[in-house]
């Protein structure tokens, strides 16, 4: 461990925007000693208020503890952080919760180990008001042994802390998988709350009926995701046919309700593709063959 520059620490935080300090404080409440860098000096103050070690220069914070988290705007300015102080890293937890792809992830991953140390990334599935929360879920992937390790500090930040696998991508695969679900459901409510808008329903009006149809939607999918996992998309609730059906008729309502068409015939033309691949009587899941098929 590289303990040669004074002050000690139990964890090091790099990167002190929205996030960064949002993880510090979090770690502090905790009883956590925290070294703390920043780019740019004069975002430390609170945190040094509240206990924070602040560093001038990232080489001291990453040389007073073992466990090194950077959270910065992207993977670029990662590198630009790590690389003049990659001397530093062997013996390290290095745990990298800034936003990027699992491309990313994994070449970022290869080059940590190089210097010695473990990796972890963790996409934040979370605004930073919610960390330290029970119910916030931050998703790690990358060594398990760091993982196992880092538990008692990570499980500080988030209540719903969990490690996915070994392959370093797996998180940032999962945080976008968890954004199609997110803008989907937001889309759908959205474009519904402007249909009835036309008709003069206000959305507080329509919430309770939305909330009943995302749970009514959210309650099929066990039985979807086995079928999904099978291969078998059996229509025996409703087949591809009545729903490209329903399809028809969102767009009608859109159409004659003079609001814009986009989310309505994005899930027709997916519909209608469905159709004409000859899966008008197989269940809703047939559709995940059809993304698959796309590239090959
Ligand atoms: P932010 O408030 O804009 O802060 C960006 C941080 O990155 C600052 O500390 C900035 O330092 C630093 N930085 C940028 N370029 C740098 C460089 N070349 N070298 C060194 N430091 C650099 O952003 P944020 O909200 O904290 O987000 C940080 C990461 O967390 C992003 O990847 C974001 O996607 C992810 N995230 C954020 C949220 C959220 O709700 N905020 C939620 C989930 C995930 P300076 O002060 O010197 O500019």
């Amino acid at each position: 461990m590289n303990h040669h520059h004074g002050t000690q620490a139990d964890v090091t935080v790099l990167g002190l925007g929205a996030m960064g300090t949002a993880l510090a404080r979090s770690l502090l409440a905790a009883g956590r000693r925290v070294a703390i860098w920043n780019r740019t000096p004069g975002r430390a103050d609170d945190l040094v208020e509240a206990g924070a070690w602040s560093a001038a220069e990232a080489a001291d914070a990453v040389s007073s503890a073992d466990l090194i988290l950077i959270c910065v705007s992207d993977y670029e300015a990662v590198r630009g952080v790590l690389a003049p102080i990659e001397d530093l890293l062997a013996g390290q937890d290095v745990v990298n919760l800034t936003s990027g792809s699992s491309a990313d992830a994994r070449s970022l991953s290869a080059w940590v180990e190089k210097q010695g140390a473990r990796y972890l990334d963790g996409a934040i599935l979370a605004a930073p008001a919610e960390i330290g929360g029970t119910d916030t879920a931050i998703l790690f992937s990358g060594s398990r042994e760091a993982y196992e390790a880092r538990r008692p500090e990570l499980g500080t930040l988030a209540g719903r802390a969990g490690h996915l696998g070994v392959d370093p991508g797996l998180a940032a695969i999962h945080d976008v998988a968890n954004l199609a679900i997110m803008w989907s459901v937001l889309n759908g409510f959205l474009h519904g709350a402007a249909v009835l808008k036309r008709a003069g329903v206000r959305a507080e009006d329509f919430l309770p009926i939305a909330r009943g149809g995302i749970a009514t939607t959210a309650g099929w999918l066990d039985a979807y995701a086995a079928q999904i996992d099978a291969g078998k998309h059996p229509g025996d609730d409703s087949t591809m046919a009545t729903h490209v059906a329903a399809m028809e008729h969102l767009l009608e309502e859109t159409v004659g309700a003079g609001v814009d068409t986009s989310v309505p015939a994005g899930f027709k033309a997916l519909g209608d593709r469905a159709i004409a691949a000859g899966l008008a009587d197989q269940g809703y899941t047939a559709l995940v063959d059809l993304l698959l098929a796309d590239q090959g």
